[in-house]
């Protein structure tokens, strides 16, 4: 039996790897298939397919969107941090209309994030300018500006001590150049790759932040209940025990199980296909998606 990785980045978004030299990685250590999971990005996945064709393995076109992951409101009333909310879609259709208009939406509210934030900064006596923050992206060759090259420039210049030091002190939720982005509603998400012809699985349940199981099972019944059709239970972030957590919840749900590695390419230390997931979890995933 065979291994596969279900979740991936390209220079479509944030990896540094090409989308057309993922499969050939892929092929070289013995995956069977990859699927392209770019933030709110179909472009890679053409020039992706093309190049797993090239070396015989099988490819699953994907994206990743972002989705708002509600407001976490403690005890005391107040809003504080929230976790991340990943939807992935498997199996879809390159083209669709709908994916289309959700990336192009997704690439406004970015375009217009980050200077607004650049700004702030500017305001708070902080001497730096987008253009660099722009450089800095162009340099790293990746197509999609975040938070995390505006760390970069701060660090730089010697305005933070690192990259979490800078999200500390400006760029997380609720610092003082943080602002708000614009995010799709999970239905939304979840709609949109369904429209693709795709399934919604919910990526790094982790990432969710939700320590207490009956906050995650009610998140995850939410999302059910709205046409979710999976869970990312093996992931570089998970533990055993959080796998068998997920696995768990999957079932209790009837959702399917799909993994990866996250692979960025070398911008964090995480290997193509180090989770190890058997063939069979591609299999059942090709079985059930939608025509
Ligand atoms: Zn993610
Ligand atoms: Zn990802």
């Amino acid at each position: 039996m065979t291994c596969v990785d279900l979740h991936c980045h390209s220079t479509a978004s944030d990896g540094t790897v090409p989308p057309e030299d993922l499969p050939a990685l892929a092929a070289k250590i013995g995956l069977s298939a990859l699927a392209l999971t770019d933030h709110d990005s179909t472009n890679g996945l053409q020039a992706c397919e093309t190049a797993c064709k090239g070396v015989g393995i099988d490819f699953v076109p994907g994206i990743e969107i972002s989705a708002d992951p509600g407001p976490r409101i403690d005890t005391d009333g107040v809003e504080r941090r929230r976790g991340t909310l990943h939807i992935l879609g498997l199996f879809v259709r390159h083209d669709d209309s709908e994916l289309g208009k959700i990336s192009d939406r997704m690439r406004e509210a970015r375009n217009s994030r980050n200077p607004a934030m650049v700004e702030k900064l500017q305001e708070l006596g902080v001497r730096i300018s987008y253009d660099e923050v722009e450089e800095l992206a162009n340099r790293q060759g990746t197509l999609i500006i975040g938070r995390p090259h505006i760390a970069q420039v701060l660090v730089a210049k010697s305005y933070a001590k690192s990259v979490s030091d800078a999200f500390t002190k400006y760029l997380k939720f609720g610092a003082p150049a943080f602002i708000r982005r614009d995010y799709l509603q999970p239905q939304e998400a979840i709609d949109a790759i369904h429209h693709a012809g795709g399934l919604a699985i919910v990526a790094h349940p982790v990432q969710l932040v939700m320590p207490d199981p009956e906050e995650l099972e009610h998140a995850i019944k939410r999302l059910t209940d709205m046409g979710l059709d999976g869970i990312e239970t093996r992931h570089s972030d998970h533990t055993p025990a959080l796998v068998a957590q997920y696995e768990k919840l999957a079932k209790q749900f009837k959702l399917l199980t799909s993994g990866g590695s996250d692979f960025h390419g070398d911008r964090k230390p995480v290997q193509l296909g180090s989770q190890q997931v058997p063939r069979e979890v591609y299999e059942r995933l090709r079985d059930a998606r939608k025509s």
